[in-house]
C-alpha cells in the first residue's frame, strides 16, 4: 500500500473543491472495496478525502411520491427502512442478498454504485488488464472466465458488475443525482454504469471531480409482485454468477407494466426492452416468462468457461418472473429457492 494524505470534506461544495483540485485524489466512504483496492495496489489514490460526516443519510420522501436516499446511507439501514420495506421491498431484498451483515453496514449506497468489478485479473497485477492499464490487454478472455460476462462483452473487456443493490436499481428506473464543480445533475440509472466497448477504465458516466449525492426513487415500487434471484457459488458472501431482479404490475390477470434486470451477466445492470414489452398485456405464465427470457438472451456469449450462465439465465428469468407473478418472492434469509 502506498502512502496517501487524508482530509475530511466539510460539506458537499469542499468535497468537490478537494476533489477538483487534486486528480489523484479519491472520494473515501464505507471503505468496503476502496480499501481492498489500495492493499492489492490496483487503486493508488495520493489523497483520501473522507466524505463520511457529509450530512447525506436521509431517507424522505419526495413531493411526486418518490423516495429520496442519501449517498452515505448505509446498506443496511436502507434495506431495513420502513418506507423502503413497505414500498420497495425488490430493493431491500436485492441488499440483503448481498455481501454480509458487516460489510452492509458498512457499505453507502453511493459507494455500491462505484464498487469495482470481481475479474480475478482487476485485482492481480501481475497479469494483463485493460481495465486496469488501459491497453496491457484482456487475460480473462483466453483465461479463467467463470464469472465474467456473457452480454454486451467487448474485445477489450468481459467484466461484470457485481453488485446486486444496482440490479434493484436498474429495474425500478432509480436516478442518480451527483454535484461537480459546475453544479448538480441527474443521470438516469440506465445510463449510469457503461458497457466496457473500447474503453473499459471507465466504469461509470459519473465525472472524476463529481460527488454522488443521493438517490432518488420515482413513486412506483412494484410492491405487489417482484422478486429478486440470486445464484452463487455458495450461498452466502458471495457475488452473484446470475441474479434477476423481477417486477410486475399485474390487473385483471393480466401484466401492465414489467421490469427484469439481471446481474452477474453484463458491465452494467442488463435490461432489455424488448423482453420486457413481450410481457406487457399478457397473461402471467411460464411461456409468456420462457419467450421474454429466450429474447434478452439472443445475443448472449459464452467463453471457455462460462457458457453454463446462458442456460442458468434462462431458467432463473423464468423462476423470478413466475416467483413475482405469484407473489412469492425469494426470501434472503432462507437460501432454499422457492
Ligand atoms: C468480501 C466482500 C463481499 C461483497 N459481496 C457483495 C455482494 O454480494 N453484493 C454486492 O452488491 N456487493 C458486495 N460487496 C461490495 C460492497 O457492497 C461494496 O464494497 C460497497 O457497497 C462499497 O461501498 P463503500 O461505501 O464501502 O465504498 P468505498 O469503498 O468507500 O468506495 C468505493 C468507490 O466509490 C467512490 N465513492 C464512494 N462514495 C462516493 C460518492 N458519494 N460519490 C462519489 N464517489 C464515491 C470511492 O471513491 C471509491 O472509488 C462485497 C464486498 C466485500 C469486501
Ligand atoms: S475482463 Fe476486464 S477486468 Fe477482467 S482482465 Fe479483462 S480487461 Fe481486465
Amino acid at each position: 500500500m502506498n502512502n496517501f494524505a487524508y482530509s475530511r470534506a466539510a460539506d458537499v461544495a469542499d468535497a468537490v473543491r478537494q476533489i477538483a483540485a487534486d486528480r489523484n485524489a479519491k472520494f473515501i466512504a464505507g471503505g468496503t472495496n476502496l480499501i481492498d483496492l489500495m492493499k492489492y495496489d490496483v487503486e493508488r489514490p495520493v489523497r483520501l478525502i473522507d466524505i463520511t460526516r457529509l450530512p447525506l443519510r436521509a431517507v424522505e420522501e419526495t413531493r411526486d411520491g418518490g423516495v429520496r436516499v442519501g449517498a452515505l446511507v448505509p446498506n443496511s439501514d436502507l434495506a431495513y427502512h420502513p418506507l423502503i420495506e413497505a414500498r420497495y421491498p425488490l430493493l431491500a431484498s436485492a441488499i440483503l442478498a448481498g455481501a454480509s451483515a458487516q460489510l452492509r453496514n458498512m457499505a453507502s449506497t453511493g459507494g455500491n454504485l462505484l464498487q469495482r468489478t470481481r475479474c480475478l485479473y482487476f485485482y492481480d497485477t501481475a497479469t494483463p488488464c485493460n481495465k486496469r492499464e488501459p491497453g496491457s490487454g484482456c487475460s480473462a478472455i483466453n483465461g479463467i472466465n467463470r464469472t465474467n460476462a456473457i452480454l454486451g462483452t467487448s474485445e477489450a473487456c468481459i467484466a461484470t458488475h457485481p453488485s446486486d443493490m444496482c440490479v434493484a436499481l436498474a429495474a425500478l428506473e432509480a436516478t442518480v443525482h451527483v454535484a461537480g464543480p459546475s453544479g448538480e445533475r441527474c443521470i438516469d440509472f440506465a445510463d449510469f454504469h457503461r458497457l466496457p466497448g473500447d474503453t473499459p477504465d471507465r466504469d461509470t458516466n459519473l465525472e472524476s471531480q463529481e460527488i454522488i449525492t443521493a438517490i432518488e426513487l420515482p413513486a412506483k415500487g412494484f410492491a405487489e409482485n417482484h422478486s429478486y434471484l440470486k445464484i452463487r457459488d455458495r450461498l452466502s458472501y458471495a457475488f452473484a454468477l446470475v441474479s434477476v431482479a423481477a417486477a410486475l404490475e399485474i390487473n385483471g390477470g393480466r401484466i401492465r407494466d414489467a421490469r427484469l434486470a439481471l446481474g452477474g451477466v453484463a458491465h452494467k445492470p442488463w435490461r432489455d426492452r424488448e423482453a420486457e414489452a413481450l410481457l406487457q398485456g399478457a397473461v402471467p405464465e411460464r411461456t409468456v416468462f420462457a419467450k421474454a427470457a429466450d429474447r434478452l438472451l439472443r445475443d448472449a456469449k459464452g467463453y471457455a468457461h462460462n457458457a453454463f450462465k446462458i442456460d442458468l439465465a434462462r431458467r432463473a428469468i423464468i423462476r423470478t418472473l413466475a416467483q413475482a407473478a405469484n407473489a412469492t418472492p425469494q426470501i434472503q434469509s432462507v437460501k432454499k429457492i422457492r
